[in-house]
């Protein structure tokens, strides 16, 4: 496997970073997911632009991360990844410097890494749907920044699979936030409703999407807050992200969400998704 370095493309066991990493030391860093679907990247100048947002948040010395979008090109090519699906991880830190609160001098290169590799969908999940439970968000305050600090989520996520479940849904005083690695959507009354983009959720790229396929099926939509009590009744509910797509909730702690199976929206904007993602020019880039 071939991966990104500073620069340089390496094989994936000559990379090696410094154990005073920023990153490492302080979770001192951003990352991104794209998904390529036959060797073309989805969304994914809306994923550099999310990029540039987080380092922006973090005052990093660069902000722009466009050129990436040739090094995920370069690495699908270079790992043979031009047939089926893959995913692209990108993280950039602050960079190497001695262990200190302070920001290293403004000069410091940021570390930037990047590596691609085959993905399996989860196509049983998306068939069948999942299970969730509901667990406490203690986040931070900027969850809007798609960090590497995962600890809170990993944890949720954890609990989930520890409850056999497959994802946790955050909820924070009452509100449903969004899951540990996806964002929320529940029907109601044949209207699809997501928790309006906050400092206490990630503006995720397939939450965008998926709002743009329900403006282009007619389907009526809102960004409102979703309480625990209202999510509970919904006759539909689904998680959406770069990983997860769209994949249907068919109980939350145990309890069905509507017949207990995926409804005839949450079909239809999978049908629609997939559609898009099947189509060799996607729109729009
Ligand atoms: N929310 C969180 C906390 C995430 O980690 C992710 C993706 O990893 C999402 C939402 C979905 O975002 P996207 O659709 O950009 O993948």
């Amino acid at each position: 496997m071939i991966g990104y370095l500073n620069g340089q493309y390496l094989p994936q066991e000559n990379i090696v970073i410094s154990p005073e990493d920023r990153g490492f030391l302080f979770a001192d860093g951003i990352y991104e997911v794209i998904r390529s679907y036959s060797g073309k990247l989805f969304r994914s100048k809306a994923h550099l632009d999310r990029l540039s947002h987080g380092a922006r948040a973090l005052q990093f010395n660069q902000t722009d991360f466009s050129y990436l979008e040739s090094v995920c090109e370069k690495l699908i090519l270079e790992n043979c990844l031009t047939q089926g699906d893959a995913v692209i991880y990108m993280q950039v830190t602050r960079g190497v410097a001695p262990r200190s609160h302070a920001f290293p001098p403004i000069e410091t290169p940021l570390t930037v890494y990047a590596t691609a590799k085959s993905f399996q969908p989860h196509l049983q999940e998306s068939e069948t749907g999942i299970q969730v439970i509901l667990v406490p968000d203690q986040r931070w305050a900027r969850c809007d920044i798609k960090t590497i600090g995962l600890l809170a989520n990993t944890l949720a996520h954890q609990r989930a699979r520890n409850s056999q479940a497959t994802e946790g849904l955050f909820v924070r005083d009452g509100a449903v936030m969004e899951g540990t690695h996806s964002n929320v959507m529940a029907v109601m009354d044949g209207k699809v409703i997501t928790p309006p983009r906050t400092n206490y959720m990630l503006a995720g790229i397939t939450r965008e999407f998926v709002l743009g396929l329900c403006g282009d099926l007619s389907i009526p939509f809102s960004e409102t807050p979703l309480y625990e009590s209202d999510i509970l009744k919904a006759d539909e509910l689904m998680i959406v992200g770069t990983t997860v797509e769209v994949t249907p909730v068919i109980a939350i702690n145990g309890e069905n969400i509507g017949s207990g199976t995926p409804g005839p929206i949450t079909r239809k904007l999978q049908k629609a998704f997939h559609q898009t993602t099947q189509t060799v020019n996607f729109f729009p880039p």
